[in-house]
């Protein structure tokens, strides 16, 4: 989910703006009533009912994850350019973008003291290895970064465990971020993380961490909370604690992959579009059916419905597929450059990773004409009751509007890049809601006669 940056989507909805949209922009919104009704019938109860699920389970049956860096990502491209051609959407393409390779190779955490156990790990994202014989040394747990600095005296030569509580993803993230850094700061040898994540009581939970150059990078792992728990216990019976850590983690050399692109060319505006999409990567635990096989498979079933309909909307829509994300954004970046020259033309950007659970409406980032006309658009989505369209910081695209799904996603991060991200959390008749959405809301955008403001 949304590597580069380490904080995700602020939740926190601003207050809705007064809206005073013309009336003409009004009814010709509600008029899209009748097609957004035949959309959502298509999606939830005529040709694409199960349609989403149905080709999302094939692909994450085939492919399972689909690590930056593995054969199975570039063969999961494959199969949804050839996916997408077979459901006839055009100008269907690969485009190359150079990505880093990092591996995990072996790796555990083993209690030592006071008692022999293993510990559930999962090495970070581009953490380095700890030496072969591996890192032996006592525990200091802290609750906070703020504790860390209190008790900085005592962390020199020892594995730091951060036991931090779970507030939310984007401010307890920064501990799986950031940790490695603070920990070496104060001389730790190496630091191992409470997973981020509401509930992970054996399931430890991986993600990307930051080094940074001025200080020698430390190996870092995440562990699952309650190991971490445990070993906040043991410290505070006075027990003396001993870890020994092994890792092998490495970088290989940078590779080649693509971001896949396939559209539903515009009828009238064709140079003009609205993008709709998800990463096709996942991490290297779990079969990334949620993160973000999910986003993708809603993305190209919006262009495939619409054109199974005969729906040719003024502007193009654009699925992409976006790749080595996990990495840290790395196919949007690459895209986001290579088409810099585009981007005005870029009336809208739909872009969605955070599940495919039942969805409630959407969340944008679009100022405030721009929040007035989506939510004008989500009362036609009535029927499925995902009527909702809330403010939030998503910060991805500075200069385009961009909405991403706004879902009943409570439990996202109990499965997050961690091994139990599988098909069994995806729920066809949710995925057909989600189509349904994705499909009405990108047709909409797509078709009205004026161009979404950018201000
Ligand atoms: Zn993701």
């Amino acid at each position: 989910m949304l590597g580069a940056n380490i904080i995700l989507l602020s939740l926190a909805a601003l207050v809705a703006a007064d809206c005073n949209l013309p009336e003409e922009l009004k009814n010709e919104i509600a008029s899209y009533a009748t097609t957004i009704d035949l959309i959502i019938t298509a999606a939830t109860n005529g040709s694409f009912k199960g349609v989403t699920y149905n080709e999302l389970a094939k692909f994450v049956d085939r492919f399972g994850g689909r690590k930056v860096g593995s054969k199975s990502l570039e063969d999961s491209i494959d199969y949804m350019l050839n996916l997408s051609l077979a459901y006839d959407l055009q100008n269907v393409h690969g485009e190359e973008v150079e990505i880093p390779v990092w591996e995990r190779g072996s790796e555990s955490a083993v209690l030592i003291e006071p008692r022999t156990k293993d510990i559930r790990m999962l090495g970070l994202i581009y953490s380095v290895a700890t030496p072969v014989e591996g890192i032996l040394a006592e525990v200091l747990v802290v609750k906070s970064f703020d504790e860390l600095k209190e008790r900085a005296a005592e962390a020199n030569g020892k594995i730091v465990v951060f036991n931090e509580d779970f507030i939310s993803y984007g401010e307890t993230g920064q501990y799986r971020g950031y940790g490695a850094i603070e920990a070496a700061k104060v001389g730790a040898v190496a630091t191992l993380i409470k997973s981020v994540s509401p509930f992970s009581p054996a399931n430890p939970h991986t993600g990307i961490l930051a080094y940074d150059d001025s200080i020698t990078p430390i190996p870092a792992a995440c562990i699952a909370s309650n190991d971490a728990n445990m070993l906040q216990r043991m410290q505070e019976r006075g027990d003396t604690i001993k870890i020994l850590l092994k890792m092998e983690a490495k970088m290989l050399p940078n590779q080649i992959s693509r971001n896949a692109v396939a559209e539903l060319k515009g009828n009238i505006n064709p140079e003009k579009v609205v993008i709709v999409s998800g990463h096709i990567d996942s991490v290297d635990v779990g079969d990334g059916a949620m993160d973000d096989g999910g986003g993708v498979f809603i993305s190209w079933a919006a262009a495939a419905l619409l054109n199974s309909l005969g729906l040719k909307p003024r502007r193009t829509i654009r699925a992409i597929y976006w790749t080595a994300e996990e990495a840290g954004g790395v196919g949007l970046t690459a895209y986001q450059q290579v088409h810099e020259d585009e981007i005005e033309n870029f009336n809208f950007v739909m872009d969605t990773d955070v599940g495919t659970f039942t969805p409630l409406g959407i969340e944008y980032e679009a100022g405030e004409n721009g929040g007035c006309i989506l939510q004008e658009i989500m009362k036609l989505l009535t029927s499925i009751n995902a009527t909702q369209a809330r403010s939030v910081e998503m910060g991805l695209w500075p200069e385009t509007p961009t909405a991403s799904l706004y879902n009943a996603n409570e439990q996202y991060f109990w499965y997050h890049h961690s091994p139990q991200d599988t098909m069994d959390i995806e729920d066809t008749n949710a995925l057909d809601k989600c189509t349904a959405v994705w499909s009405s809301v990108a047709y909409i955008l797509a078709d009205l006669s004026v161009d979404f403001p950018k201000d």
